[in-house]
């Protein structure tokens, strides 16, 4: 039995077709598991504070295919894309679905989110890496360092720290998209110099999400010109504890 009525997934659709997103059938269908899962294992994985449906279609899944136009506006995809703290798959999971082509990496320090993570990949049969360790931490290994077109996070933390957590995966001519709230314009300005340092540079600031009611939802844009200094990110914690101002 489907979780959540006929109608809600009707405006679901009809709402990701505002946001620029066409959700066929059988995207619908995984997006209706996907709730199912995260209902059961919420208690479990800590996934989210509120999952009362509306919720979780809108603070979710529908903010996080708010970032597919810009994605497929600069071609990517059919790209490697990783996901640095991506908690219970956002926006990964959501981009996974309606992009199968995309390759995702889930990045996830916390194991029982991980674990999750895997487990709902399974259920949805679709392919992606999870990786249950710290972005710092593996940020230096060559498997992952400058290796992927796209990097995502959302709700990650203050600006400066996503930026050293995330730029140093980003191959050259990759992009950073960071979901932002309401503050993103000025972040943007202000940190324009930490950007640079490590080897960005700010393409653009998308207001997103108006039309279907998400509430003052940014995207950054950063562009990787430069190679990232090989003393970042500096070690586990510090980039949250100790941002570069
Ligand atoms: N992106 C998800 C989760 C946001 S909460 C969403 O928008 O819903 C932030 C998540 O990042 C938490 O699950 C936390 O465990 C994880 N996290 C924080 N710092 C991390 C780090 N340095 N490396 C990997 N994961 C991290």
């Amino acid at each position: 039995m489907t979780i959540g009525l006929f109608d809600d997934w009707r405006q679901f659709k009809s709402d990701a077709g505002s946001l620029g997103v066409n959700v066929n059938e059988d995207q619908l269908k995984k997006f209706q598991l996907l709730l199912e899962l995260m209902q059961k294992f919420n208690k479990r994985a800590s996934l989210t504070s509120d999952l009362g449906l509306r919720d979780a279609m809108h603070v979710h899944f529908l903010d996080s295919l708010s970032l597919v136009p810009s994605i497929e506006n600069e071609r990517l995809q059919a790209g490697k894309l990783i996901d640095i703290g991506t908690g219970g798959g956002f926006p990964g999971l959501p981009l996974k679905i309606v992009l199968p082509s995309l390759a995702v990496h889930f990045v996830e320090s916390t194991k029982k989110k991980a674990e999750y993570l895997k487990i709902a990949l399974k259920e949805l049969s679709l392919e992606g890496i999870v990786v249950p360790e710290r972005a710092e931490d593996i940020a230096h290994d060559s498997e992952f360092r400058e290796k992927f077109d796209l990097v995502t996070a959302r709700a990650l933390g203050n600006w400066s720290t996503v930026l050293e957590l995330c730029l140093p995966f980003c191959r050259i001519g990759g992009y950073l998209f960071a979901q932002r709230g309401e503050n993103a314009k000025m972040e943007a300005r202000k940190y324009s110099e930490i950007t640079s340092l490590f080897g960005g540079r700010v393409y653009d600031v998308i207001s997103v999400g108006t039309e279907i009611g998400l509430d003052s939802r940014n995207i950054i844009v950063v562009r990787k010109i430069n190679a990232v200094p090989e003393k970042f990110p500096r070690k586990s914690g510090i980039p949250a504890k100790r941002p570069l101002e």
